[in-house]
């Protein structure tokens, strides 16, 4: 068995009592960076066998994974924060789970675009996720393809491109459309807002930027 479990995106206590009684139960856990996520186990008192999954190994290490868990082994996997498989790894291992008759169960919980697109007060009944756009090659297609979009979508972006990106964006939807920002969700600092392209550049361009930061834009009337 494989369970994909959400970790917290800021506030350690936001992860359920199912996802700390399975941490506690299974044989490994699979974590991204095993530094940070020891900080998490740590927190809650768990202490089993930690093995790092990322995004440079995961290829080669998912068929020794799929060989453990057909032997009975109980698997959690984890990322760095939110859910597994959210512009993070986790589809690789699934999908050979899958087609090897491993069964997968993922946990609900925390993810950083639930929270800021709900918050962002833009239409929710239908939303597109784009996650990370590419920084170069692509990067006008998707734009492009975003802009002519009857509905709301959701970007992850850096804080140091945040500029850029509420300006192509304009570009590309025109200043007026509307885009909220959240950034630092759960954390101290938390800051969601939601206003016009042109207005938003206003509020950030003089300002550091730091943290985190979900972008939901509104669809195109
Ligand atoms: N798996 C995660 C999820 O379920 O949301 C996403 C991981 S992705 C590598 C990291 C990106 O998620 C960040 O660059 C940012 O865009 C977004 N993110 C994660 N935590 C956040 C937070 N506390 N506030 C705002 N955005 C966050």
């Amino acid at each position: 068995m494989l369970y994909v479990i959400p970790t917290p995106i800021g506030n350690l206590e936001d992860i359920t009592f199912r996802a700390i009684r399975l941490l506690k139960e299974v044989d490994l856990i699979l974590a991204e960076d095993t530094r940070t996520s020891k900080k998490l186990l740590q927190h809650y008192e768990i202490d089993t066998p930690l093995k790092s999954h990322h995004a440079h190994n995961e290829h080669h290490s998912t068929p020794g994974l799929v060989n453990e868990l057909q032997s009975d082994s109980k698997i959690a996997l984890i990322s760095d924060a939110g859910t597994p498989g959210i512009s993070d790894p986790g589809f690789l291992l699934i999908r050979a789970c899958i087609e090897n008759g491993i069964k997968v169960e993922c946990l609900p919980g925390a993810t950083a675009f639930v929270p800021a697109l709900v918050a962002s007060g833009l239409p929710c009944d239908k939303f597109f996720f784009e996650g990370f756009l590419p920084h170069k090659k692509g990067r006008q297609t998707r734009l492009i393809y975003l802009s002519e979009l009857p509905v709301t979508f959701v970007l992850y972006e850096s804080p140091h491109r945040l500029i850029k990106c509420l300006t192509q964006l304009i570009e590309f939807c025109g200043e007026d459309r509307k885009v909220c920002v959240a950034r630092e969700l759960t954390k101290l600092h938390e800051e969601v807002s939601t206003d016009t392209l042109v207005n938003m550049i206003a509020h950030y361009k003089d300002r550091k930027v730091k943290g985190e930061i979900v972008m939901v834009v509104a669809g195109n009337k």
